[in-house]
């Protein structure tokens, strides 16, 4: 039986139902817990991440994975409990954003040490909570090139995955070649790798979207919602049709069986005031009704937002 881990047990696949394929509960950089002015309450965050998740519920969303690395405020405990009180299903990660978000404790770690990490991540629990990640998270550093120390990441991301059958979610899609390179020395097929932030403002223009596809990759069109039309967008939002026009034109050359789409929204962010008027919601009250309004069917839809997840997701050991 096809599977997958989220934070509450290992569930079928077929009860996934929508995903949201990358998207976060909160993210801070690390360190941003210490800063004082941003100091939320549990109370506090479970007040703003709650009536998100159940709004997400309501509009019949399943699954919510959430893609914060291991020092960027990733809280598992948490989790179970919204995952509870929601009836959300949220898959949670193992990884790093980037090198640029680990710690020196795991900066300097080898790759087997991290590939041990991950692997008892996924497969033993994390920590105490019982839970195991779903999906490993891997990424390129600020500045555009894989750093030496993303590379040492992204290899022993490939290990565990290849190990466990969990896939892999990277933060940016640029600078693709040394990752795909890394991805078949350690024999990690490309379809087990979604590459994130294929379609944020930032980085659209330099990421080789066909080139990813022509290798296998899966391209994850994930920041849907950062638009310059939001009332204060953020520095990689992009133009709503922009964005749009951009998606159906890979899904008219073939590419639909490789896309995925997510909203990279917080519920409570950590250490930031966060993107107002953003949530994973975005995907209910705007982008399919958005999809639709051009003129794409309902197929296409299921397969976007629970075919393509599904597969994706599942642990393929
Ligand atoms: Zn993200």
């Amino acid at each position: 039986m096809s599977k997958v881990n989220t934070v509450l047990g290992t569930i079928p696949t077929a009860e996934l139902g929508v995903v949201a394929v990358h998207e976060h509960v909160g993210y801070g950089m690390p360190g941003s817990e210490l800063d004082t002015q941003w100091w939320k309450t549990p109370e506090e965050r479970y007040a703003e991440t709650v009536p998100k998740l159940r709004a997400f519920h309501e509009h019949g969303g399943g699954t919510f994975v959430d893609a914060t690395g291991i020092c960027n405020g990733r809280d598992v405990d948490y989790y179970k409990s919204l995952s509870a009180k929601t009836g959300v299903h949220i898959v949670a990660c193992t990884g790093f954003v980037g090198g640029d978000t680990a710690l020196p404790h795991f900066a300097r770690a080898s790759v087997d040490y991290l590939t041990r990490q991950f692997a008892h991540e996924i497969t033993v629990g994390i920590g105490d909570t019982g839970s195991r990640a779903g999906v490993i998270k891997v990424g390129v550093s600020r500045g555009g090139r894989m750093t030496e120390l993303d590379k040492t990441i992204y290899r022993a991301g490939a290990r565990a995955a290849v190990a466990t059958g969990v896939p892999i979610l990277t933060h940016l899609a640029i600078d693709p070649e040394p990752a795909v390179a890394i991805f078949r020395e350690e024999g990690l097929p490309l379809d087990r790798v979604l590459f994130g932030h294929a379609d944020d403002g930032l980085n659209a223009d330099q990421t080789p979207h066909d080139w990813i596809v022509s290798q296998g990759g899966r391209l994850g069109f994930d920041t849907f919602g950062y638009e310059t039309e939001l009332e204060d967008p953020p520095f990689w939002a992009r133009a709503r049709k922009e964005r749009l026009d951009h998606f159906l034109d890979l899904v008219a050359k073939g590419y639909l069986p490789r896309l995925l789409v997510s909203a990279d929204a917080n519920c409570s962010p950590l250490g930031w005031p966060g993107v107002k008027g953003h949530t994973v919601n975005y995907l209910f009250e705007d982008l399919v009704p958005d999809l639709r309004e051009r003129g794409v069917d309902e197929a296409t839809i299921t397969t976007l937002l629970v075919d393509n997840p599904a597969d994706f997701l599942t642990i393929k050991a």
